[in-house]
């Protein structure tokens, strides 16, 4: 027996997150931040969770974060429309503490069908609460960050979060040299 069942796309997954409220950000946010970017792209770059600006124009790392990230993805030739850029939860939490796991925990389907639907070949987890989420290891982005880690049919290659070299400007280095890196992987693929 065939049940009619429409196929899963990244608009879908988009406006089932808009108008999410499996978690209690959902009760703060202006805007939920589903992601953006190409879906038949290589890369996927995850972070956090959105944060004051994010919140406000619905779109992912617009913020001063953001504007790093656009760079450093131009250093290499891309704009944010060749690669997909989301984050490990979807809606802001209040001040900006750290997603609790529950919220992690209810968000992470939404993250799964993106991954599932852009098939990427590399994913580029930013920052501690990403890394963690993505990779089963106990060590932290000073050790993994540059490294690519391979899993099935997929690299994951984990970097600093790019606020973090807004507080720490030798980490803007080390991400300039880790985008190199990036480089050289996807021109391999
Ligand atoms: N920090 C994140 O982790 N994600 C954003 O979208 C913006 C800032």
């Amino acid at each position: 027996m065939f049940l009619s069942q429409e196929r899963d796309s990244i608009g879908k997954v988009s406006s089932e997150v808009i108008s999410c409220t499996r978690c209690r950000l959902s009760e703060s946010r202006k805007n939920a931040v589903p992601g953006e970017g190409s879906e038949s792209t290589k890369v996927m770059f995850v972070g956090e969770a959105p944060g004051e600006q994010e919140d406000i124009q619905g779109r992912p790392f617009v913020g001063a974060a953001g504007k790093l990230l656009t760079e450093l993805l131009a250093s290499i030739g891309l704009r944010r429309t060749d690669v997909y850029i989301t984050n490990i939860v979807k809606c802001r939490p209040p001040n900006n503490r750290p997603p609790r796991k529950d919220e992690s925990t209810v968000c992470r389907p939404y993250l799964d069908r993106q991954i599932r639907l852009i098939s990427p070949r590399v994913i580029c987890p930013m920052g501690n609460s990403a890394i963690r989420s993505l990779i089963e290891s106990e060590k932290s982005v000073s050790d993994l960050h540059g490294m690519p880690i391979e899993a099935a049919n997929l690299t994951y290659f984990p970097m600093y979060h790019p606020a973090a070299a807004l507080y720490t400007f030798q980490l803007r280095k080390v991400l300039e040299e880790d985008f190199g890196k990036l480089r050289a992987i996807l021109e391999a693929l």
